[in-house]
C-alpha cells in the first residue's frame, strides 16, 4: 500500500484484512482498537468520523501514556469514543487512569488492583480492566508471568469497582510466523482457562499491524492496530511502552 493512501483506504484495508481473517480461522471478526500514540487529535477525529461513517457505535481507541492521552480525551469529550490504555501504568497514574479511559488493558500487579479500584470515580460504571501477560517471558517486557494470572484475576473480579473483561499481550516480533503463533496459542489457552472460571471474561487482545493474521487464527477478540490504520510512526513513537 503507498504510505500516502488516504485514512479511509487504510482503514477498509485493515477490516478487510480482519474479515479475512477471521473467517479463514471460522471466528466472528475481532474489535479494531486503534493505537494513537504519537499521532493527534484531529487524526484521531478524522479517524473517528470515518468509523461512525461505518456504522460502528462507539469506536475504541488505545493510548500507551496518561498524559497524552488526557488531553486528546478532552479534545474528543463527547464523542462517542471509547477510551483503552495500552501502556505501561505506574501506580502514580492509578488515579488519572482510573478517571480518564473505559478500559486498561495493562493491569500486572497486585498494586494496581487497590489503587484503580479506589480511584474510579462513583459516577462512572466499572472500570474494565484486562490482565496483560508477558507470554515470551521477556526480562524487558511489562506484564505478570502467566502463572500468576489466577491471583492478579481473582483480586480484579473481587473489586465492584473493576470488571474484569480478560487478557492482553504482547508478544515478542519473532521472524517466525509458527514461533508467533505458539505464543497467541499459550495466551488462548490462558484466555479460555479464564473464561472457564469467570463467564464474564470476554476478551483477548493480541494482535497488532504486522502479525494480526495469526492472532486471529489463535482467537484474538480484539487486535489493536496503529501503523496500518495512519500510517508509519516518526522513529521517537516507535516504542510499545507507557509512562
Ligand atoms: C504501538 C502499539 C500497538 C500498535 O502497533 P502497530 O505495530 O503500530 O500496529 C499495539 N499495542 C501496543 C501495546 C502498542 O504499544
Amino acid at each position: 500500500m503507498p504510505q500516502h493512501s488516504a485514512p479511509g483506504e487504510r482503514l477498509q484495508a485493515v477490516a478487510l484484512r480482519i474479515d479475512n481473517a477471521a473467517s479463514r480461522a471460522d471466528r466472528p471478526a475481532p474489535r479494531l482498537l486503534a493505537v494513537g500514540k504519537t499521532r493527534d487529535a484531529g487524526e484521531l477525529a478524522a479517524l473517528l468520523a470515518l468509523r461512525l461513517a461505518a456504522g460502528e457505535a462507539r469506536p475504541a481507541f488505545g493510548e500507551n501514556y496518561v498524559q497524552e492521552a488526557a488531553g486528546k480525551i478532552e479534545a474528543l469529550a463527547g464523542r462517542p469514543v471509547e477510551w483503552h490504555l495500552i501502556g505501561h501504568l505506574q501506580s502514580n497514574k492509578a488515579r488519572q487512569a482510573a478517571a480518564l479511559f473505559d478500559w486498561v488493558q495493562t493491569l500486572d500487579r497486585p498494586k494496581l488492583v487497590a489503587a484503580l479500584a479506589r480511584h474510579r470515580p462513583a459516577e462512572r460504571g466499572p472500570l474494565n480492566v484486562l490482565v496483560q501477560v508477558n507470554i515470551d517471558d521477556e526480562d524487558s517486557k511489562q506484564g505478570c508471568r502467566p502463572e500468576d494470572v489466577p491471583a492478579l484475576a481473582d483480586a480484579v473480579a473481587a473489586e465492584p469497582r473493576l470488571a474484569l473483561r480478560g487478557l492482553m499481550a504482547i508478544p515478542a516480533p519473532h521472524p517466525e510466523p509458527s514461533r508467533r503463533r505458539a505464543a497467541f496459542a499459550r495466551m488462548r489457552a490462558a484466555f479460555e482457562a479464564l473464561a472457564a472460571r469467570y463467564p464474564q471474561v470476554d476478551t483477548l487482545s493480541m494482535g497488532m499491524s504486522d502479525d494480526l493474521e495469526e492472532a486471529i487464527a489463535e482467537g484474538a477478540t480484539m487486535v489493536r492496530v496503529g501503523t496500518a490504520l495512519f500510517g508509519p510512526r516518526p522513529a521517537a513513537g516507535a516504542r510499545t511502552g507507557g509512562e
